[in-house]
């Protein structure tokens, strides 16, 4: 029998889930963009809004604000409590609702209206973390320099064995060490799929997937059963 890897490789991975994932529900925030044309203050907006909330949610959320205001100029003059009610129940609207608000106050001020195009200039708007900032540049701007690393992709970077590491920010540094610079911009995607679908945080279902004899599942304790629709 071969030596279990202690990696698995990360074109295979690539390539297989590029496949796989076909079909799939894709997260939220990507398909907003795709269906805004990639409009850099939706997707900025859409991604302030996902954090820590499930996909359906942050959708809706999306779409009811969005049939309100479009831009920054008409987000601004929204009042907090309405923008609150309209997110409403993304998790910690009332936060996100300040920070919906600074943000575009902040775009309209210091960035005549423009969604900024650099990861510091993003970092400097309410609200706005390394995600936020990564995806924001990668669906709107095109960048092909970041890595949006949230959640999912911390979590399943870690079972493939591509990084050993505690935190997000810490797995986005080292995956681009880890991972060859083609396959950066579209990390986030195969692999948040995958986590929503197969590679879930608990019970994952490794019998069935298509990474099963390459990945290392390490941390992987208990894994689950497909539940088959009859
Ligand atoms: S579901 Fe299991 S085999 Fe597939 S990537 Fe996750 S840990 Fe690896």
């Amino acid at each position: 029998m071969p030596a279990p890897l202690h990696k698995a490789p990360v074109a295979i991975v690539m390539r297989r889930l590029a496949k796989a994932i076909d079909g799939l529900d894709e997260p939220a925030v990507e398909k907003i963009s795709r269906d805004q044309k990639e409009d850099a203050f939706q997707v900025l907006i859409a991604t302030m809004l996902s954090a820590q909330t499930r996909d359906a949610v942050t959708a809706a959320a999306s779409e009811r604000l969005f049939k309100v205001a479009r831009t920054p100029g008409t987000m601004a003059r929204l009042t907090t409590e309405r923008i609150q009610r309209l997110i409403y129940p993304v998790s910690f609207y009332r936060n996100k609702a300040v920070h919906v608000k600074a943000a575009c106050e902040q775009i309209l001020s210091r960035f005549r209206g423009r969604v900024p195009d650099t990861m510091e200039e993003l970092l400097t708007l309410p609200g706005v973390g390394r995600k936020t900032a990564n995806l924001v540049l990668i669906l709107a701007h095109r960048s092909e320099e970041n890595i949006c690393v949230d959640t999912h992709v911390h979590r399943i970077a870690n079972r493939l064995g591509w990084v050993r590491t505690r935190t997000p920010e810490q797995t986005e540094h080292a995956l681009y060490r880890a991972a060859r610079r083609r396959w950066w911009p579209i990390i986030n995607l195969y692999l948040v799929t995958w986590g929503q679908n197969v590679c879930r945080p608990v019970y994952p279902l490794c019998p069935q997937c298509v990474l099963a004899d390459v990945c290392p599942k390490v941390g992987v304790t208990r894994v689950g059963k497909l539940v088959k629709e009859s």
